[in-house]
């Protein structure tokens, strides 16, 4: 009788325990979008080699940036929040999100500006194929799931995140022409992604001839010099000391112009937002994925090349 009384409490302690775990994770999923399917691969880790890097569509030629009316309020709330909104989407908090306008309105496929209702029509439509309430309101956690998106494209980051890929032989290296590299530097990268670089600096000097040259401050960065860079600090965080992009020789460091004061690899959120407003920054945003690069946001002037295994 005594073994049977054990038993009930033992059975009635684990429901209380299984009902208390329910509600936990039920009350730390309220409010969360559902994942998508490339977000939940990347917390499993299941991210397929070559990962897939698809361009975003490009926007529709006959769209009408004032319509439709019905999303004129959310566009008066991202006019506003363009410059206020507390986000954080590359981990560091961040007041307004109108650096990560170009590139938002390429991913939505939106030629519009974000302050526009026809952006806020194009981002309701992408927050509800990703699972977001926003009905064309920029907000943090789309701006999250953007920035996944985003570094999805990134074949280093996510081999990274099992082992730090090996840099590859000196030898194998081809040298930046002087006047490619920024202040006649000694520039270093994979030739097959000089060539890319090569092919994409041409294509900006037809379309764009008020945009200076496209010249390259750092690309192929040893362990050695990457470390000696962070214990300046000039490498931006602790990760990059461990394990940076530039080790591959895929990465680029493009000059894309300084806000004045700044220093043109600053993380100063003006010095970002002036380069995000560069002509040849729109235009990297509009077009590098033809030539294989992609960009890390957080950093306009960082592009990595994906058309070689890391
Ligand atoms: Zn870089």
């Amino acid at each position: 009788m005594i073994l049977i009384h054990r038993l009930r409490a033992v059975v009635f302690v684990v429901m209380c325990v299984g009902f208390v775990t329910l509600g936990v994770a039920a009350f730390l999923q309220r409010g969360r979008p559902a994942p998508t399917v490339e977000v939940a691969a990347l917390s499993r880790g299941a991210i397929p080699h070559p990962p897939p890097h698809a361009a975003p569509a490009p926007a529709s030629p006959g769209e009408d940036c004032g319509q439709p009316r019905l999303f004129a309020p959310a566009a008066q709330d991202n006019a506003v929040g363009l410059a206020t909104l507390a986000v954080a989407p590359f981990g560091v908090g961040e007041t307004g999100w109108a650096v990560y306008a170009p590139m938002a309105a390429r991913e939505i496929a939106s030629s519009c500006a974000p302050d526009a209702p026809g952006f806020a029509a194009a981002l309701a439509r992408w927050q509800a194929a990703h699972g977001l309430s926003g009905g064309g309101r920029m907000d943090a956690p789309t701006l999250s799931t953007l920035s996944t998106v985003w570094l999805l494209r990134r074949p280093f980051v996510l081999l990274s995140r099992k082992a730090c890929p090996p840099p590859p032989d000196l030898s194998s290296l081809a040298r930046a022409d002087p006047a490619e590299a920024y202040g006649g530097k000694v520039v270093l990268a994979r030739p097959a992604a000089l060539a890319a670089f090569r092919r994409m600096a041409s294509a900006l000097r037809a379309v764009v001839p008020e945009a200076p040259p496209l010249t390259i401050a750092s690309a192929f960065r040893g362990v050695d010099e990457e470390a000696a860079r962070c214990a300046d600090g000039r490498c931006g965080s602790p990760g990059k000391a461990r394990c940076s992009a530039h080790r591959t020789g895929l990465a680029f460091d493009l000059l894309l112009g300084a806000a004045p004061g700044s220093d043109p690899f600053s993380t100063d959120p003006a010095n970002r937002l002036y380069q995000a407003g560069t002509p040849t920054y729109r235009w990297l945003v509009a077009n590098a994925d033809r030539f294989g690069f992609v960009n890390y946001p957080y950093e306009p002037w960082h592009w990595e090349w994906t058309g070689e295994a890391v």
